[in-house]
């Protein structure tokens, strides 16, 4: 309980935005959060950005679901078509008892291989942890996945190869200790606000900031250095950084001696890539190519920091293990102000991917193909093995509704019908299935394709952990009872587990977190009381009383031997190149104003009066050439589809480039994405695609 004056009370949690994970408190007033302070987090330390302060009246807002809801049977064929104030043209209430055992039946009905499961990386470590055991154990097998997918597998696919651990090897907040740090394919005072604030005053101080983006932003006035290299030319620009800290001997011997392996291959790989070739490629000038590489390698301690542009490539894990050689040849992994960080999306992405919502591991990214592994799992959940073979990921399960091989799915908080590639043949998957169960607070443009709809809870009503960005667990607290009938999201996975015939007896997110413990290492040290009581405790937790550690590998890799690996990477072409039907590239991102696919902050008043209306960003120069002003409706078609957008005039955007966020269900930036994927994280190119640009007529 806090001061009364001004509110009823306050309750201190985690903002549910992104990944920076700061800490919050709620100030509660007849039974509503009137406002909301940063408080001291190891994150934030009191900060918070406009989504943190001002966007949490999603929470209260018309549209909450309050009841199960089951599909009418007069209800209209399955498509995008329900008025979510309105639902009751394709819904009726039910209970609780009647909407789980619908759900539960439909579910086992079909069984095994035939269902699978999205879990939300913007619940609970615990729901993260109980909604992959459900599926594994419910049905037999891994085909389970989250929106990890869309965002870092390719990051997480080449640390896990190359470093042993899919985390950040150095907290965001080591950049006060660095000299030098590179922001690559990231636009964090947009996407980690609060993280751009530590990234500017370390600039401010004289570090130097090395920004490399395709598109221009605000982070430019604090550069150094800023390279604005052409879309999808990460490799060839990372790789003749590289070959000038070869070719001027500037690595760093000593450290590539002690802790890494295939460095002979990676050097020999880098003399194919001087700068003057990689230049038309690139499109950066090879003196500052040169002039990047001796300031990095130059630096006494420096980081790198990179987002969902260098991950949302066909080629985004050949992108990251460059990024990963970087860091390697120079040294800079393991001590005070080096590190390489990959600024992590959702809120809880972190832990929904250590929990385990991943179709090739078990939690703590135990793989699922190791019988040690399974055994030891096995025995501790018992009902039933864990099956040896990897799962299907986001876009394959819906690849297999379409084949008709999955024909039931159980989706917790996640908007598939917005955030895929290729979003209509994402739909279309959805509106195919046999029996759709969905979990959210909202209805969701998924919703809409559901048979039965669980109404789940928002952050502020529920008690739970989540890890941020920066390895940190953070506690979470009910600050509110759900709305109507709606119920925590743990309780909802447990009901239905009971229902498919699991013998599980949680009582409370605790009981969860204490068998997550028992097969999780990293949280070793780490427990649910100590986290009531401290907050935050970072992983990994070397004693029970220490805070954790931010920096990890001063001493090796947990890799074989002890090594980490150099993989070298070719360049190789987006996907799908412009041409003469379409001539420019599209990429597609978030707005500071906007979460993902807007179900929370278009109900956020503050938010959606500040950007209310779908649009894109084109430079002044191509809109002139359209024969466009700013705040026209023009038309972007891809090979996928098309939409009908309002433009805006964008000086950070290169002339043969379109930028789309992708929030707005008016106008989907997915009905136009390439759902072609990396081969080794297997996740989609949302950052390249060829597009066609039109002005409409007649405005
Ligand atoms: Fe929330 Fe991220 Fe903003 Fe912090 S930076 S307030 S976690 S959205």
């Amino acid at each position: 309980q806090g001061d009364t004056g001004d509110f009823d009370r306050e309750v201190a949690s985690i903002c549910p935005f992104c990944g920076v994970g700061c800490q919050v408190s709620l100030k509660i007033k007849d039974e509503k959060v009137k406002f909301v302070e940063g408080i001291n987090g190891p994150a934030n330390e009191g900060r918070l950005c406009v989504k943190g302060r001002f966007g949490f009246d999603y929470i209260h807002h018309d549209h909450r679901l309050t009841t199960p809801l089951i599909r009418r049977a007069d209800a209209p064929a399955k498509g995008l078509n329900v008025d979510p104030g309105n639902w009751q043209t394709h819904f009726r209430a039910a209970s609780w008892d009647e909407a789980l055992d619908a759900a539960a039946n439909g579910l086992n009905a079909i069984g095994g291989t035939g269902v699978a499961g999205f879990g939300s990386a913007k619940c609970s470590n615990e729901e993260a942890y109980l909604f992959q055991k459900l599926i594994r154990q419910g049905f037999g097998h891994n085909n389970v996945d989250h929106c990890t997918r869309l965002c870092h597998a390719s990051s997480v696919a080449a640390l896990m190869e190359n470093v042993g651990s899919g985390a950040v090897t150095a907290t965001f907040n080591e950049i006060e200790n660095a000299d030098v740090a590179i922001v690559i394919g990231a636009n964090p005072i947009e996407n980690h606000p609060v993280a751009a604030t530590y990234f500017k005053q370390f600039a401010k101080r004289g570090g130097k900031l090395i920004v490399m983006d395709p598109r221009g932003q605000a982070l430019k006035r604090f550069a150094s250095h800023m390279l604005q290299f052409r879309p999808g030319a990460d490799v060839s620009m990372l790789n003749a950084i590289m070959h000038v800290i070869v070719a001027e001997k500037l690595y760093d011997q000593q450290y590539i001696d002690a802790y890494t392996e295939n460095w002979e291959a990676e050097k020999a790989h880098l003399a194919d890539f001087a700068p003057e070739k990689m230049t038309g490629i690139c499109g950066i000038d090879a003196e500052v190519l040169r002039d990047v590489a001796r300031t990095f390698a130059s630096a006494k301690s420096a980081m790198i920091f990179w987002g969902m542009g260098v991950s949302q490539h066909i080629h985004g894990t050949d992108n990251s293990r460059c990024l990963i050689s970087l860091a390697l040849m120079t040294g800079q992994v393991g001590r005070p102000g080096a590190g390489l960080h990959p600024l992590r999306g959702q809120n809880n992405v972190q832990g929904a991917s250590d929990a385990g919502l991943i179709p090739m591991f078990l939690p703590d990214y135990q793989p699922v193909g190791d019988a040690d592994v399974r055994t030891t799992f096995q025995e501790i959940w018992q009902d039933g093995g864990v099956h040896p073979d990897k799962g299907l990921t986001v876009t394959e399960i819906l690849d297999a509704v379409h084949a008709g091989d999955i024909r039931g799915m159980y989706i917790s908080g996640e908007n598939p019908a917005m955030s895929d590639p290729d979003v209509d043949h994402a739909r279309a998957a959805l509106a195919k299935l046999d029996h759709l169960v969905v979990q959210d607070i909202f209805l969701t443009e998924t919703a809409n394709f559901a048979d039965v709809i669980l109404p789940a809870s928002a952050f502020a009503e529920k008690n739970g952990t989540v890890t941020n960005t920066n390895r940190q667990v953070q506690m979470g607290r009910a600050a509110l009872a759900p709305p109507g009938a709606a119920r925590e999201d743990w309780w909802i996975t447990v009901e239905l587990a009971k229902r498919l015939g699991l013998r599980w007896s949680y009582s409370h997110p605790r009981d969860v977190f204490a068998e997550m413990t028992q097969v999780m290492p990293s949280l070793a040290n780490i427990t649910w009381d100590r986290l009531a009581a401290e907050n935050a405790v970072t992983y990994p937790s070397l004693s029970p009383t220490d805070p954790g550690q931010p920096i990890v590998f001063a001493d090796g890799f947990p890799r074989a031997g002890g090594r980490a690996k150099f993989t070298p990477a070719n360049v190789i072409a987006p996907d799908e190149v412009p041409d003469a039907d379409y001539p420019m590239i599209l990429t597609t991102g978030r707005q500071l104003e906007h979460w993902h696919t807007g179900s929370m902050t278009r109900r956020s008043k503050v938010l959606d009066a500040v950007e209310p209306e779908a649009n894109c960003s084109l430079h002044p120069a191509t809109l002139r050439a359209l024969g466009a002003q700013p705040g026209d409706m023009i038309r972007l078609t891809t090979r996928r589809g098309s939409i009908d957008i309002m433009a805006r005039a964008d000086r950070a955007v290169a002339p043969d480039m379109v930028f789309v966020p992708f929030a707005y269900v008016e106008a989907a930036a997915n009905t136009l994405t390439n759902p072609a994927i990396d081969p080794y994280g297997k996740i989609p190119e949302f950052k390249f695609a060829a597009v066609r640009i039109e002005k409409i007529a007649d405005q």
